[in-house]
């Protein structure tokens, strides 16, 4: 392998694992606390003086869109789905990424960016740093092509990943935005010790471990008496045994339909002589609005309204702690119930239940993933077996991949029906009569989906004309590669002299062509061959050697190994003089010459050529007798079937 090719496929590497795990992570915190990024979205809003405050459902719809898309994103990179749209996406979404942080770096408007929601916090200067490496790298891959980018899933099976990964993702962010987040990256996570962090001790065995920036979050945690102001964390945090911390932010956004569960709580509490406070944001009237609304009787201290964002994801929400460590979380929407008068010790969670919970989010993400890849590769697998029968079969002569083949050129000939009656007659007439070489058609489009149908278990191969040197897109009239691959063909014939002579096709176009007729799977007939002028002036060598090399010399031998060469001195075509049996092996040996000189003497030995050019039942046995000519490239005697056929005997004995 060149070096130059191998340094792309190590770049192409380097950006799958970097891009890909960065756009995983990224995406996957923000889809497992969306109510975290939505805040976060929210600040940013509100710097820029935008109209929608902090409840508005605009800021969580945009944190569960960005997660997804992210999340999205970095398995397409891992898995190679999609390359030509995650190649030309990706430098787009980082290039305002990019600007997004310049700005961030300079006006600073909120506290941190917030792209990996609160799991890793980075300074303005790592993100816009890291934000400029990712931009480099993914529009150097953009630069070298998806064709480095080596996919792990087929193309075919692909949407089912896309599909499975939208579903998990909603699922995943509508889950922690009902309950709580499914990952808690916040400060005040289960097992954390609010009492030593507020006391500046450090937290007592058996507790979470925090780091130090947590460990900042929570020793700033500070709450108020409403009326006089007075200092009340300490009461609150050193309480010996159960509280309960009701944790409502903002009173006008707050959901009071769960009033009353609150309420029997309070009462149960109360009589099994636990604290109860609610802890708010609001001001006086607020609390008073509170009262109104849901009969409470419990103290309410006020707190910072980011802190108790970070307490609880819910509004409300509700923290249950023992000597002042959170044992207990709840979103507003899963209250739990105790009788009156019972110990809240049941209600208490584990901290271990995030673990437990992080490890089954990653196995029903991974096990259904990693079965559609299994079963896609079972199925390829499968197809390279089938395949790989169908060329032994039809190899007599080598034990290598050259093949006897005989194929027909439809061109702009027969009608819908007229060509389904042809493909049929042949059908039935080899199904009568095997042939001994492999047989394919080639007809127009029109005809490919309906013929590809009754072809179904025929040993006829079926083929295109032509595709596009285009993947898709706005180019009316044009018919893609993956599109004739979809009706179930499986050749195209690329090169042919008349598309050459009348629709200007050069050596790059068809290059193109080659590449994206490969990548969709089909294999290629290529044709190659001099037209008159350049016979007479003795030129047919360079002119057929030239045109090999404009289109396929770089190609890697696999590559090669799906290419079918068709050898059609232009003179010789549909004017009726074939090239003599002579002149037809003199050119192919020489094109079997250069093909060894350049992919090597197996790859020369394997690759099959054609010999095309007024081949008719009664020139075919001589031509095909010749050593270096696998068969035969037939234009007008391909629609009738019983010259075809009479061709195709041509290679018994
Ligand atoms: C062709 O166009 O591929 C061809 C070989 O045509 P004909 O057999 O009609 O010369």
């Amino acid at each position: 392998m060149k070096l130059r090719r191998r340094l792309l496929l190590a770049y192409a590497a380097l950006c799958r694992v970097v891009l890909g795990l960065t756009f995983l992570v990224s995406g996957f915190v923000k889809l497992a606390d969306p109510m975290g990024m939505a805040h976060k979205l929210a600040a940013y809003g509100a710097s820029v003086e935008l109209p929608w405050d902090d409840a508005s459902i605009l800021w969580r719809i945009g944190a569960v869109a960005l997660g997804g898309m992210e999340f999205s994103l970095g398995l397409y990179w891992l898995l190679g789905i999609k390359r030509l749209l995650t190649l030309r996406f990706t430098p787009v979404l980082m290039a305002v990424m990019t600007g997004l942080t310049v700005w961030v770096y300079r006006a600073h408007p909120v506290a941190d960016c917030g792209c990996f929601g609160d799991a890793i916090v980075l300074t303005d200067g790592q993100t816009l740093a890291k934000n400029v490496v990712l931009l480099a790298l993914s529009l150097g891959a953009l630069m070298a092509g998806r064709r480095y980018i080596k996919r792990l899933i087929t193309e075919r099976n692909a949407w089912l990943v896309s599909i499975y990964t939208v579903v998990y993702s909603l699922v995943v962010a509508l889950y922690s935005l009902h309950y709580l987040p499914v990952l808690d990256f916040t400060p005040y996570r289960l097992g954390a010790d609010l009492r030593a962090a507020v006391k500046g001790e450090a937290s007592r065995a058996g507790t979470a471990p925090l780091s130090q920036r947590d460990l900042a979050g929570l020793s700033s945690f500070f709450a108020y008496d409403a009326a006089t102001g007075d200092d009340v964390t300490f009461p609150i945090v050193d309480h010996r045994g159960y509280s309960f911390l009701l944790i409502v932010p903002d009173v006008a956004t707050a959901d009071d339909g769960v009033g009353d569960r609150i309420a029997d709580l309070y009462d149960a509490a109360r009589a099994a002589g636990v604290p109860f406070y609610m802890l708010t944001a609001s001001d006086p009237a607020g609390r008073s609005e509170w009262v109104d609304r849901t009969g409470a009787a419990y103290p309410m201290p006020g707190a910072d309204i980011t802190a108790l964002r970070a307490m609880s994801r819910s509004n409300p929400g509700l923290l249950m702690l023992h000597d002042g460590v959170i044992v207990g979380k709840w979103s507003g929407n899963d209250l739990p119930q105790l009788a009156e008068g019972e110990s809240p010790a049941r209600l208490e969670q584990s901290p271990r239940t995030a673990l437990v919970t992080l490890a089954r989010l990653t196995l029903w993400f991974l096990v259904p993933l990693v079965l559609v890849i299994v079963a896609d590769g079972v199925w390829v697998g499968h197809k390279y077996f089938r395949h790989y029968r169908y060329l032994k079969r039809f190899n007599h002569k080598h034990h290598i991949m050259r093949k006897k083949i005989v194929a027909g050129n439809w061109k702009m000939n027969k009608t819908l029906p007229e060509g389904i009656a042809l493909a049929t007659e042949l059908r039935d007439t080899l199904a009568a009569d095997a042939p001994a070489c492999g047989v394919i058609i080639c007809t127009p489009y029109i005809h490919l989906a309906p013929v590809a149908e009754l072809l179904k278990g025929s040993v006829i191969g079926l083929g295109a004309e032509n595709c596009a040197d285009k993947e898709s897109g706005a180019y009316t009239g044009e018919v893609s590669a993956a599109m004739v691959k979809s009706t179930g063909a499986q050749y195209v014939i690329l090169g042919h002299s008349e598309r050459r002579a009348y629709y200007h096709e050069t050596a790059e176009i068809l290059k193109e062509k080659v590449a994206l007729a490969l990548e969709h799977g089909l294999d290629v007939i290529f044709c190659i061959g001099e037209v008159l002028e350049d016979r007479e002036a003795g030129r047919q060598n360079e002119v057929v050697k030239a045109q090999l090399e404009g289109s396929l010399f770089g190609l890697t031998a696999e590559q090669l190994s799906h290419i079918i060469l068709a050898y059609e001195p232009v003179w010789a075509i549909g004017t009726g003089k074939t090239a003599t049996a002579d002149q037809a092996e003199e050119m192919h040996a020489f094109i079997r010459k250069t093909i060894a000189d350049k992919f090597g003497a197996q790859a020369a030995e394997d690759i099959t050529i054609l010999y095309g050019g007024s081949c008719k039942p009664s020139n075919a046995k001589e031509l095909f007798a010749k050593p270096d000519v696998d068969g035969g490239l037939i234009g007008g005697a391909a629609l009738k079937a019983a010259d075809f056929k009479g061709i195709i005997d041509a290679w018994k004995a």
